[in-house]
């Protein structure tokens, strides 16, 4: 299988160089040249397999440069760090109600289901190719933790993750301090993510510090996450009751609609999925398209649901893609309005399969009370933004981003029970370990020349 990137000015790539390029060098994702189609037979037969087999069958369709049998070993490995049996439990509240619980692996989010494999992918490159790898990225929370976890300790890696000093909530920031992994650097900046991301773009464009490092970055762009996050969709699918499964709808807790792609790419793969709704909170630049074709650049406003406080959904190009015939040079033009006027208009796309909504920080700690009251089960912030205003006229299944003990100020205030999770419990007796720096790229590339590996 060969990538193509989306603004069709790249070469295209096998999976193992797309994974490691991440952003195309023509600015676009990268997307695989086909999509496999998956039959009611394949799916038949994909049932009785367990999580980490069912995500075997689906990747070995995609990495076909990676043997087999090292392909399942890498996967079975990236499971093993989750706490739960089922590794992705879905959890039936009521007839018409369920939850797909997304937060048992070691950071307690979903982004846990891509990173662990991504981290060994890098880990099994390293070892092909007998080269040392450098991670750098930047996060306001759950995505460095995760990216930390996937990597920590792994030969031949190092992981450089840089975050606003202080805007991170403190287990978020104790996920990536406290592991005591000496490959696993927690940057601290005196700025904002914002500055954290221009310091980081700087050292990306500076082509000769970027190859003798062997510098890969870590986002929501990397093809080897989307595709990670088609699996869970489908397992949830198979272990939906058959009268249940072809008519519920997907309630996806999304920002940069890397999450809610996933499972849309399942659906083009002949996925019998319903449809999806896409959850915001009040960042809500998603809810707007959806409902109004208005895709425009909006200010973020810090949220109770920090993981989904974006301004522009970097997932959604891989969306414009399809949605405009698979036509490079239409997304290079829409992309390029985009950027000049922070705005572009939609019209007659497709909205039989998407439904939107918002959910602001003063809803929140009451869904949560509700969610409480009516089931009995506690949801995170972000959860809670999936579960306002379910459909009335079909069932639902709500994806559980990160566990609510992630949350405990916004749980307290709302159902005043403090949820607790021991892997958290233990992190706040380690000595947290984080380099202070100035925001800029000087001060960032003098750290990476004296740690790199
Ligand atoms: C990252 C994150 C999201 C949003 O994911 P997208 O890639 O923007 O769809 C939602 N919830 C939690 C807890 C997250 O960490």
């Amino acid at each position: 299988m060969r990538y193509i990137s989306t603004r069709g000015l790249a070469p295209s790539l096998g999976f193992s160089d797309a994974v490691a390029t991440g952003l195309a060098p023509d600015g676009g994702l990268y997307l695989p040249e086909t999509l496999p189609q998956f039959t009611a037979a394949d799916l038949e037969g994909f049932a009785p397999l367990s999580y980490p087999e069912l995500c075997f069958e689906f990747m070995s369709r995609f990495a076909t440069d990676i043997p087999p049998e090292t392909l399942r070993a890498l996967i079975a490995k990236s499971y093993t760090t989750f706490s739960h049996a089922d590794i992705a439990p879905v959890v039936k509240l009521d007839e018409r109600t369920y939850v797909l619980e997304l937060f048992h692996g070691p950071t307690l989010a979903f982004k846990d289901f891509a990173l662990q494999l991504l981290g060994n992918l890098y880990g099994n490159q390293c070892a092909v190719r007998g080269q040392t790898i450098n991670v750098l990225g930047a996060t306001s929370g759950d995505t460095g933790a995760a990216a930390i976890h996937g990597l920590l300790g792994k030969p031949g890696t190092a992981i450089f993750i840089v975050y606003p000093d202080g805007r991170t909530s403190p287990l978020q920031e104790r996920q990536m301090a406290c592991t005591g992994a000496s490959n696993v650097h927690a940057l601290a900046i005196t700025g904002t993510f914002d500055d954290a991301q221009a310091a980081l773009k700087e050292l990306f464009a500076d082509q000769e510090f970027r190859t003798r490092h062997r510098l890969s970055a870590v986002n929501s762009i990397n093809l080897a996450r989307i595709l990670a996050q088609c699996v869970y969709y489908l397992w949830a699918y198979l272990r939906l009751p058959a009268g249940v499964r072809d008519e519920i709808e997907f309630v996806v807790p999304t920002g940069n609609f890397g999450n809610v792609l996933a499972g849309w790419l399942l659906q083009k793969m002949g996925v019998p999925l319903r449809g999806f709704r896409v959850a915001t909170n009040q960042n809500d630049i998603l809810h707007r398209l959806f409902t109004t074709g208005d895709y425009r650049v909006g200010a973020v406003a810090p949220s109770l649901a920090p993981s989904m406080d974006i301004q522009v959904s970097s997932n959604f190009e891989r969306f414009l893609y399809y949605s405009v015939g698979q036509n490079p040079a239409k997304v290079r033009e829409i992309m390029e309005t985009f950027k000049t006027t922070g705005a572009y208009t939609f019209e007659g796309f497709n909205r039989d399969t998407f439904t939107a909504s918002r959910c602001t920080d003063a809803e929140i700690p009451g869904i949560i009370r509700q969610v409480y009251q009516d089931f009995g089960y506690v949801a995170d912030p972000h959860t809670a933004c999936g579960f306002k205003a379910l459909a009335k006229d079909r069932p639902s299944i709500v994806l559980a981003t990160a566990s609510p003990a992630k949350f405990p100020d916004t749980i307290v205030s709302a159902i005043g029970i403090e949820p607790k999770h021991p892997s958290l419990e233990v992190l706040k007796a380690r000595p947290l370990v984080k380099h202070l720096m100035p925001a800029d790229a000087a001060a960032l590339r003098a750290y990476l020349d004296a740690h790199a590996v």
